[in-house]
């Protein structure tokens, strides 16, 4: 396995203590084994995201994950509501740390784990820093996460509570990972980026293979993925390339990115048919999840929406706490970021024609306490 840079193809090793590529491309992975082995009926009793890991990197090294593990993964997927059997809801916040960031974190510190890294830094708007805050204290690795400070209270908590050094940004996104990156320069300390390093979209990319296996064998006609840097977007349309590549599939679900309407560049690039994605304004929202003015990979978001014959969504404030409202009133508590996707569903049952006859899966990916 290397590194290999999506811009220019220029390849590096995974001991580089760079995070992207000279030409400021941004690594993709390249050489993780596909071993079909993973649909084999005796791994049907693994019941975490380790079930794949023949399609992970550290195939060869199951010690790795088994010291690692927090039984991650195999989230339940459940109908949404009664009449309507064709929708289904994958419920990631039953994750360790709560939201589906746990399933990019377990495999990016199985990585620093394995290169002996004893320090590392990492740069959220919270919950990829808590995961990755559970997974450092559980590999004994010291690790510094940088946040904005107007990061909710309780995810800046739950990030201190597993022992990680937080320091907190005042500014923009932008400015917290600019301070991360000073950071890792300065001190060459290991970046457990989950935007830079692909390691972390090897984890997501299980969500699919969950899902696939879930419905028996086969995908759904459309996957709704909350989209502010594309991690879970990004893992799934790797999840699709490779069921395609094994033949375990013919044809791919839509992806339908969801971004709030006040922070919306995917979906501004997306409506003016570029091939890039500008900063965008963040003229505030709720989803603080999704709220990436400028995301580092959105040339790739774009080309994965586009190659699923995808779109994006841009869900307002008022669609997003309705959203919320009726998930509550359906027993359903989710972070509000991940009330969006539910908004994006009723969005598109209210302006696609048929829309209704198709089957939808979407994610309750951060868990309601966070934000309650
Ligand atoms: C991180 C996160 C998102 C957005 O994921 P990106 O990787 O930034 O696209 C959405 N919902 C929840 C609950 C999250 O934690
Ligand atoms: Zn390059």
């Amino acid at each position: 396995m290397q590194y290999i840079c999506h811009q220019c193809g220029r390849v590096y090793p995974l001991t580089t203590a760079k995070y992207k590529c000279a030409c400021g491309g941004l690594f993709d992975l390249q050489g993780v084994p596909l071993n079909a082995d993973w649909a084999s009926p005796s791994r049907l009793g693994i019941n975490s995201l380790w079930r794949y890991q023949p399609v992970l990197p550290f195939a060869d090294a199951p010690e790795l994950a088994a010291g690692l593990s927090l039984g991650e993964g195999m989230t339940p997927l459940f109908p949404y509501k009664a009449g309507l059997p064709q929708v289904a809801a994958k419920a990631d916040y039953y994750m360790p740390t709560l939201s589906f960031k746990d399933r990019g974190a377990v495999v990016l510190t199985a990585l620093a784990k394995k290169l002996g890294v004893t320090a590392m830094v990492a740069d959220s708007s919270g919950n990829a820093g808590t995961a990755i805050a559970a997974y450092a204290a559980r590999a004994s690795i010291t690790c510094h996460v940088f946040a904005p400070a107007s990061t909710s209270e309780k995810k800046l908590r739950q990030i201190q509570a597993y022992g990680a050094i937080l320091h907190t940004v005042e500014g923009s996104r932008e400015d917290t990972a600019q301070a991360a990156i000073r950071m890792v320069e300065a001190e060459r300390l290991f970046y457990a980026s989950h935007i830079y390093n692909p390691f972390f979209y090897e984890g997501t990319k299980t969500y699919v293979y969950e899902i696939y296996q879930q419905l028996g064998g086969r995908l759904p006609d459309d996957l709704i993925i909350p989209t502010g840097n594309g991690t879970l977007l990004l893992g799934a349309y790797k999840a699709l390339l490779e069921l395609k590549q094994q033949g375990a599939v013919s044809s791919w679900p839509r992806l339908l990115a969801v971004q709030a309407a006040n922070c919306a560049p995917v979906y501004q690039a997306f409506a003016a048919e570029k091939a890039e994605v500008a900063a965008a304004l963040n003229l505030g929202t709720s989803a603080e999840g999704i709220a990436i003015a400028a995301p580092s990979r959105g040339e790739q978001i774009l080309e994965a929406i586009r190659s699923t014959g995808g779109r994006v969504l841009a869900v307002s404030e008022e669609e997003i706490l309705a959203a919320q409202k009726e998930l509550l009133a359906n027993g359903i508590s989710v972070e509000i970021t991940s009330a969006a996707n539910f908004a994006a569903f009723r969005q598109l049952e209210r302006e696609e024609v048929g829309f209704g006859c198709r089957s939808v899966v979407f994610p309750l990916c951060g868990a309601g306490l966070k934000s309650l």
